[in-house]
């Protein structure tokens, strides 16, 4: 079967199983290899693909609409495309992006004179840099300001040859946004989110359609040994499964909770982009931030997001982001009750 003739619904259920033979499992079973015998494709697990990467990265791939590479994690797979820019590359980023991409940048500026560039994610001066940088790096709502990138015409502004756009898609997920029908060359994601959707592991992964992209990948995936666990991967392909389930639900709660934050006394702005399970909203300071996040019962105080559990923080708490607004909560809805979320908020803000 092939994600074309199938809705991305159906697609995250069947995608990457066994062929389905008498007495074949349903699920590709992990196989804990690093070598195999001699004679085959298979050599040794660091180079090849392992039964349960391949099975993890079709799924994610055609619901991307290209081929995935998976990482360890998933800041091994955006180290791994922006590892390869050369010495003196101009590279814009969006100013909110994840911190861990803010560093990376920071180090090939420091080493490899890389000129970096940031822009908020909804400027109109986008769609000039294709003609002028080396790689454009978007998040998209961005991390956590929630703003929306225009991707479609980012894509489609003229380019130079070799200008490449990469779309860290982890918030808004394939299922809401994909970015290479857009016109995009590369997909990154953090699977350790909303795909794995349980809050118990770490994986990350590249799409790509164009060849020459993918063997890249792939060479520096093996090069640095920033290969993904055979369980992470059984475990993010088995998260996947419930995909769709889990963002109808958890989009439609955030939705809610976002409305009526709104009216919230205590609230003094609310950032949703009316799609997706993030909500960013902001208190008084940063004082009244942090005892909102001790008092909640039901919503975990943690820094990840995507699980099937509730989960908010200051942003503003972690060193380098000083930028975002002092009282910012960054709030990850999972799949709860949104009447019990809703009542477990309120009662945490009425405590600040
Ligand atoms: N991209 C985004 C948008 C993220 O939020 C994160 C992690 O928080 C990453 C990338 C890095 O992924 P990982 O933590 O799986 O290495």
């Amino acid at each position: 079967m092939h994600h074309d003739e199938l809705r991305p619904e159906t697609w995250v259920v069947v995608a990457g199983r066994p062929q389905p033979v008498p007495g074949a499992p349903l699920n590709t079973p992990v196989i804990p290899a690093s070598n195999y015998v001699l004679g085959s494709e298979r050599i040794y697990s660091r180079n090849e693909a392992t039964e349960g990467w391949e099975a993890f990265e079709a799924m994610i791939g055609g619901l991307e609409g290209g081929d995935a590479v998976a990482f360890s994690s998933g800041m091994a797979a955006c180290a791994a495309v922006l590892g390869e820019l050369p010495s003196g590359a101009h590279l814009v980023l969006v100013d909110d992006c994840y911190q861990g991409v803010a560093a990376i940048a920071d180090a090939g500026a420091r080493t490899h004179g890389w000129h970096v560039e940031r822009l908020p994610a909804s400027d109109p001066l986008w769609l000039e840099r294709g003609a002028e940088a080396d790689l454009l790096w978007i998040e998209s709502p961005s991390n956590p300001l929630l703003e929306v990138a225009d991707l479609a015409a980012i894509c489609a502004a003229p380019r130079r040859t070799g200008t490449r756009v990469v779309v860290d898609n982890t918030f808004a997920t394939p299922l809401l946004q994909r970015p290479l029908e857009l016109g995009a060359d590369i997909v990154v994601h953090s699977a350790t989110k909303l795909i794995g959707g349980h809050s118990d592991l770490l994986l990350g992964v590249a799409i790509a359609a164009d060849p020459s992209v993918l063997r890249l990948l792939r060479e520096v995936r093996s090069r640095n040994g920033a290969t993904p666990g055979m369980l992470e991967c059984f475990l993010a392909l088995r998260g996947a499964r419930t995909l769709a389930l889990r963002l109808r639900q958890g989009q439609h709660s955030a939705q809610a909770l976002a409305r009526r934050l709104r009216t919230h006394g205590s609230v003094t702005r609310v950032r949703y982009p009316g799609f997706g399970t993030i909500v960013s909203f902001e208190l008084a300071d940063a004082a009244a931030a942090d005892r909102a996040c001790q008092a909640t019962r039901i919503v975990r105080h943690a820094t990840s997001l995507g699980g099937v559990e509730t989960s908010m923080e200051r942003r503003s708490a972690h060193p380098g982001q000083e930028h975002i607004p002092a009282g910012l909560i960054r709030l990850s809805v999972g799949c709860e009750d949104a009447e019990d979320l809703w009542r477990d908020l309120d009662a945490a803000l009425s405590a600040t």
